[in-house]
């Protein structure tokens, strides 16, 4: 080992410039509330909830306790065959929160790891239902559903694909819905359902017989927030219907409170087949993942398989980790006593105000938002991602925290958040892409 022991070097970092960052880092050492603070102990807000996954605020007590007081209880069991109580308290908790007859959970310990486990449910129900031929899935194209081979396969963001030759066989790609006509539609577009047609022609193509699923996030949200149009996700579910297809919302982002309801699926009325979720199920703090399964997908497996045999040959080391629960049932406690996904509701038109204030900004191209979710475009510079990774160091060295994809900016601030915090990030961003756009020569319209 040639460096020092308080060296960057050896870490290789994940979705980073590792070179770059590694000369010139962005280095966080503590997080309260809605604050970070930064190695030379300076604040910088929290604009986009960790990573969509702390909406609770960061340093929550009542998790850290919670996570504390289990280590010293029970720090582990093998989750193959043996169980405890809280992976089944949480699984009805969260049974609870979910629309329809999804009433049915399994675990896992990230969102890539949700997405591959439901592709794996949906292969075995069909197969339970003697349509083993079903194998094909259905995802969109800017769809982002993990870094993992299934997901990796289902994903639709073209830098994230391209590096790594072929993926999973039998998935094809229906259009994503962003359109000339919405820039700067706020919320669903009146128009655009018909998109979901795309599904149908799939049928038509492949064969209804050969499709398992179809993967959609409600709102696309890693590719820079893309909200379906009025009806496109009803469409979705009557085509997926009509042909035995199962419908899977990936709500890796949208779940727990985003939308301003609890999932997508409440907030536009489908309740989907599957739903995948993780980020906000424990506020971020230990890594978790989860499958929402309706009644029939479950019994459906669980009934074909032996009377005292494995029935799904599937699962991880920690699925359902006894430290992850406790830590998602003191967030679902926080979010259910503090009312946090109505507060979100309840911020959401303050917030998306602000957002759609900077459509003055030259630079902007596009803004679409819903819930406390929002994505801005920004025009490119020289190379695609050029300006976006600039706005990022300079919102960060500026005192935010934002998420940039390419040159999409995407804000999305916790749930615990006050309109004084909206402003401040509001306040940054402006006066962050304002810069940008006097540098290159572009004017505010008066
Ligand atoms: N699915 C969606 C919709 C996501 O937004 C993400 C991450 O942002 C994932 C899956 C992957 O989650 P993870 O990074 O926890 O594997």
């Amino acid at each position: 080992m040639k460096s020092a022991a308080n060296s960057l070097e050896h870490h290789w970092m994940p979705f980073s410039a590792n070179k770059h960052f590694k000369s010139e880092p962005r280095l966080v050492t503590e997080a309260k509330g809605v604050y970070f603070k930064n190695n030379r102990g300076e604040a910088v807000i929290d604009g986009v909830s960790g990573l969509f996954c702390t909406p609770c605020g960061h340093g929550r007590r009542e998790i850290a306790e919670a996570v504390h007081r289990q280590l010293l209880t029970l720090d582990y069991v093998p989750p193959f065959q043996f169980g405890h109580d809280l992976s089944f308290t949480l699984a009805r908790r969260v049974a609870e929160l979910m629309p329809g007859d999804l009433d049915y959970v399994f675990f896992a310990n990230s969102g890539s790891e949700a997405v591959d486990s439901a592709m794996k449910i949906a292969l075995q129900y069909h197969r339970a239902k003697g349509q083993p031929q079903r194998t094909r899935f259905v995802s969109r194209e800017r769809a982002y559903h993990g870094v993992n081979f299934g997901g990796l396969s289902l994903a639709g963001m073209v830098r994230n694909r391209e590096t790594f030759g072929s993926t999973l066989p039998g998935v094809s790609h229906i259009r994503h819905t962003w359109r000339e006509e919405t820039r700067f539609v706020r919320g669903e577009a009146d128009t655009g359902a018909q998109l979901a047609d795309d599904l149908q022609r799939h049928v038509d193509l492949y064969g209804a017989d050969t499709i398992a699923a179809c993967f959609v996030e409600p709102i696309a949200g890693s590719t820079g927030v893309l909200v379906p149009p009025k009806g496109y996700l009803e469409r979705l579910r009557e085509i997926c219907d009509r042909h035995g297809i199962l419908l899977v919302f990936d709500e890796v982002i949208c779940g727990f409170g985003r939308t301003g309801k609890t999932f997508g699926a409440d907030a536009f009325g489908v309740v989907p087949d599957l739903l995948t979720m993780a980020k906000a199920i424990t506020n971020g703090v230990v890594p978790m993942g989860a499958v929402g399964v309706r009644e029939p997908v479950y019994r459906a497996v669980v009934e074909s398989g032996p009377a005292k045999g494995i029935e799904f040959f599937h699962g991880y080391t920690y699925s359902g980790h006894p430290v992850a629960c406790a830590a998602g049932l003191a967030t679902l406690d926080i979010l259910r006593d503090e009312k946090l996904v109505e507060k979100a509701a309840a911020l959401s038109s303050y917030f998306l105000d602000q957002v759609y204030a900077l459509r003055d900004i030259p630079i902007v191209t596009d803004i679409r938002g819903y819930g406390l979710l929002a994505g801005v475009d920004l025009a490119q510079a020289d190379k695609p991602g050029a300006r976006g990774y600039e706005i990022l160091q300079d919102l960060f060295n500026g005192g935010m925290l934002a998420r940039v994809t390419v040159d999409t900016l995407i804000l999305a601030p916790a749930f615990v958040a006050e309109k004084q915090h909206i402003d401040e990030m509001l306040d940054k961003t402006r006066r962050v892409l304002s810069r940008h756009a006097q540098r290159a020569g572009l004017k505010l319209a008066s």
